[in-house]
Formats: C-alpha cells, sequence, structure tokens
C-alpha cells in the first residue's frame, strides 16, 4: 500500500480513512506474532482519530491525512511509551512530541504503534530488543536488518503504510535493503532532531521508511525543515514535492561508483545486483564515472569511536531516577545507580559505553577521538571532491543480504564490519537513501543505495523515481 495511491483514493471518496486503518489492523493480527515489529500499539486512539478526520475529510487534504504511520520507538511521542526498546526505559511516556510528530500529526497522519528496534538504536539486525528480535517479513528465519526494525518489517508486511526510522549510521537504510522497502537517511540538519532520544548526536538523523521514492518524498517534506528547538537544525529552503517531482524523467545525472565499494568480500548477489542496476541508469542516458572515496577503510574505526564516545556521554542520565526502570534491592544511591544500569541496558548496549568511556578516558582522548575526528574529515573530504564530478554516488546498502536469526549474535564485530558502506555518508552528513533492486540467492531483498550532495534529496528523490518507474523489473 502507498501514501500516494490511498490518498488519491480518499480524496475520490473511493475509501475511507477506517477501511485502511481497518486493513493495516487485520494485517497486524494476523503476523504480528511471527513479526514483532511493535512494542506497542494503539488501536482505540487510532480508530477515534480515524473517525475524526473522516468528517473533516475536503478535496485539499495534505497527503498524509488518514494515513498509518507506525513510529520508531526512540522518538518521543507524549502519549505512548517511549521504551527505545530498553528495559531502562519501560513505561516512559515522554511530557512532549518529537517535533517531527508534530508535524505528521498536523498533517493528519494517524499513528498506529511505535515498533521494535535494536536498543537505543545500537545494532543492524534488530536482535538487540529487551522486547525480542522482531523477523524479516519475507522469510521469518532471517533478521529484518537494524536497528529501526520493526518500522522496516511493518512497511514490507503491510502492518503500516509508511514508517519514521532513524539512522545514525545506517539503522535506516539497512534495514529497508533487508526488507525490501525505500529507507531515506536526510542530510545532518534537515530534520529536527528535538525529541529523538540521542544516541550519537553528531550522526542521528529521523527519516522516512516507505513502500516507494514517491511516498519517501511525501513523508520527507512533512517532518523536513528548520526547527529552533534544535540546534544542528539547518534554516535552508525545502522544496515540495512538485517541485522535487518536476520533470524528473528529464534529467540525466552522472552516477560515480567508488571503487572501494566494490571490492573483494562483498557479496555477489549484492554486488552483481547493484551493478546492474549502474548499466541500466546508464542505458537509459545517465552518466557514469569511476571514482575513489579512498579514505573509505578507515570509516568503520572512526564511526565506532565516535558513536561510541557520544553514546557514553549520552546515556549517563539513565540512572533511574529520571526515567523509566528502577532496580530493587539496593542500599546506597550509589548501589541504585549501579544496579538499575546493570539490570535495565542490555550487553550491547553496555559494551559502547565501555567502548565509548574507554575512547574519551584521559591519556586515549587524543589517540582515539581526536584521531576519529581528522579521519572523519578525510572521509568528507573525499565526497566533497568526488561531487565536483558526479551528482550522486551509486553503492550496495550492505556488504551482504539479510542473514539468519542468531547468525551474528555472537560476532559483534563482523556485525560492525557490516555498516561498512552506510557509515561512510553518515560520517560526512550526506543525504542517501536505499531503494530495492534485487534478490539474494534465498529469494531475500537486496537494495541499492544513492548518496547525494548536503541538502540535495531532490536529485537522490529524482533519480530513484526514475529507477523505480523506468528501470526495475516488474513484479
Ligand atoms: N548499525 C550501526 C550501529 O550499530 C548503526 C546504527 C544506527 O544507525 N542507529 O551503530
Amino acid at each position: 500500500m502507498q501514501i500516494r495511491e490511498i490518498h488519491e483514493k480518499y480524496k475520490a471518496r473511493e475509501l475511507t480513512i477506517s477501511d485502511v486503518l481497518e486493513q493495516v489492523f487485520d494485517t497486524i493480527k494476523s503476523k504480528e506474532n511471527e513479526i514483532n515489529a511493535y512494542i506497542s500499539l494503539y488501536e482505540d486512539e487510532a480508530r477515534e482519530r480515524a473517525v475524526e478526520l473522516e468528517k473533516n475529510l475536503s478535496d485539499d487534504i495534505s497527503p498524509l491525512y488518514g494515513i498509518p504511520v507506525a513510529v520508531k520507538d526512540n522518538i518521543s511521542t507524549k502519549d505512548m511509551d517511549t521504551t527505545c526498546g530498553s528495559r531502562i526505559l519501560l513505561g516512559y511516556r515522554p511530557p512532549y512530541n518529537a517535533t517531527v510528530v508534530d508535524r505528521i500529526l498536523n498533517q493528519g497522519a494517524i499513528i498506529i504503534g511505535k515498533t521494535n528496534m535494536d536498543e537505543f538504536a545500537m545494532g543492524s539486525s534488530g536482535e538487540h530488543s529487551y522486547f525480542g528480535p522482531t523477523r524479516n517479513p519475507h522469510n521469518t528465519e532471517y533478521v529484518p536488518g537494524g536497528s529501526s526494525s520493526g518500522s522496516s518489517a511493518a512497511v514490507a508486511a503491510g502492518e503500516a503504510v509508511a514508517a519514521l526510522g532513524s539512522d545514525t549510521g545506517g539503522s535506516i537504510r539497512q534495514p529497508a535493503s533487508f526488507c525490501g522497502v525505500v529507507g531515506l537517511k536526510p542530510t545532518y540538519g534537515r530534520v529536527s532532531r528535538y525529541g529523538l532520544v540521542a544516541f550519537g548526536s553528531s550522526l542521528d538523523q529521523i527519516g522516512p521508511i516507505t513502500n516507494s521514492v514517491y511516498d519517501s518524498a511525501i513523508l520527507f517534506t512533512a517532518i523536513a525543515g528548520f526547527d529552533p528547538m534544535d540546534s544542528t537544525s539547518v534554516d535552508m529552503p525545502l522544496p515540495d514535492i512538485n517541485e522535487i517531482f518536476e520533470n524528473y524523467d528529464k534529467n540525466r545525472f552522472t552516477i560515480g561508483i567508488p571503487d572501494e565499494y566494490f571490492v573483494e568480500g562483498v557479496n555477489e548477489d549484492v554486488k552483481s545486483g547493484v551493478l546492474e542496476v549502474a548499466k541500466r541508469f546508464e542505458e537509459a542516458g545517465f552518466k557514469l564515472k569511476r571514482i575513489s572515496l579512498k579514505h573509505t577503510e578507515y570509516a568503520i574505526s572512526v564511526y565506532y569511536i565516535i558513536a561510541t564516545s557520544e553514546a557514553s556521554s549520552n546515556l549517563a542520565r539513565y540512572d533511574g531516577v529520571r526515567y523509566g526502570f528502577r532496580a530493587k534491592g539496593y542500599e546506597t544511591l550509589d548501589e541504585m545507580y549501579k544496579k538499575t544500569r546493570t539490570e535495565g541496558f542490555g550487553e550491547e548496549v553496555k559494551r559502547r559505553i565501555l567502548l565509548g568511556t574507554f575512547a574519551l578516558s584521559a591519556g586515549y582522548y587524543d589517540a582515539y577521538y581526536l584521531n576519529a575526528q581528522r579521519a572523519r574529515r578525510l572521509i568528507k573530504e573525499d565526497f566533497d571532491t568526488a561531487f565536483k564530478d558526479v551528482d550522486l554516488i551509486l553503492t550496495p546498502v550492505s556488504p551482504t543480504p539479510p542473514f539468519k536469526i542468531g547468525e551474528k549474535i555472537e560476532d559483534p564485530v563482523s556485525l560492525y564490519l557490516s555498516d561498512i558502506f552506510t557509515v561512510t555518508a553518515s560520517l560526512a552528513g550526506l543525504p542517501a537513501i536505499s531503494i530495492p533492486c534485487c534478490r539474494s540467492k534465498n529469494g531475500l531483498p537486496i537494495g541499492f543505495q544513492l548518496i547525494g550532495r548536503p541538502f540535495d534529496e531532490k536529485t537522490i528523490f529524482q533519480a530513484g523515481r526514475f529507477y523505480e518507474e523506468f528501470l526495475k523489473d516488474e513484479g
């Protein structure tokens, strides 16, 4: 189900908002036991809102009006739980809405539930949630990717029409790729982070997960734009949906193909699938250009120093005093902190806090954090240089297709390494989209990534839609 189609049907009075909502709830009822995409659902509230919205239906409703949307559980919602997939935030309800939540509500969206995720958005498989793993709707023995596991699985399964996720180092793009849906990480500063529970503040962005590129642009334009409540929000002109897709089929962009992303070790199905996409663009008149992003090899180390350092500081606030869970059976205040954090955080979160605290500690700061910041600049400069000659960069999203549940859980480093193609754009603050292109030998979805210039989501959407309309295989 696509936002755009539903919107047209609402306007033509061919569907009611309750029809669509009930269809989504029916799907949830039949699939959710297996998929586990949601942490909490708000059926009664959604049904009431649908009735209200139906009453005010008119011909000039905004595109999100009456659309059932799922929201990742690290995005603050005033009247709904916001757990971040963690025991430590059990029962926490924020006193305010994230800016993105207010924006989609103002457009008439219906928030149906909060989606499952790797705890505090740390992970790439959807297995690190206090609420149990999410499963890939295409084959439930496989992971859906992460950390926006529930948002991606929900959209892929028809358990939501669209969803919001967050992406620090790939958490929208990689699960979108694994679930066969479209996921966009907007430019850093484009979408307000106000109300997004912080993980790596210099990297975090909220973005849309949808069934098409067009829908991605609808949700993106609804949530993007300056917000005085976020000091990193940038006041730049934002194209509207008509402007984005005006004559999109007339443009033939130059697409860079980075050598470093098609190396040995990348799965053959992924490599051939993504190169096939490049070929089709070329046949349609786009120009391809080989480029080099030569500092790519440092990206994983840099990302895992910066993200864990920022996380160790951001997660210091969960101490059992202000939010959610507090352990029982302590005598002193120190013991209460210790017990609460020991029992409240999962293994992966603790690992990150330890890594980040170490990297920031006196004596190691220069060697790790400072050097990582320097290398981050080099990675960014690689992109700056490349974008002098190309409009977009085409790469795989993940070096492998979806893997089996449990396959990598004992080996955190191999999971970290699999983030190689998504963390680079994150470190450089660039917008990037994941679009489904093919299947692995086991029949699981594989996506490709288009990375754009800062604040040029428009070119990404235009080329992405071109692919979707004219180049992709039917079915
Ligand atoms: N997989 C990466 C990590 O574990 C990215 C997560 C994210 O983007 N939130 O940190």
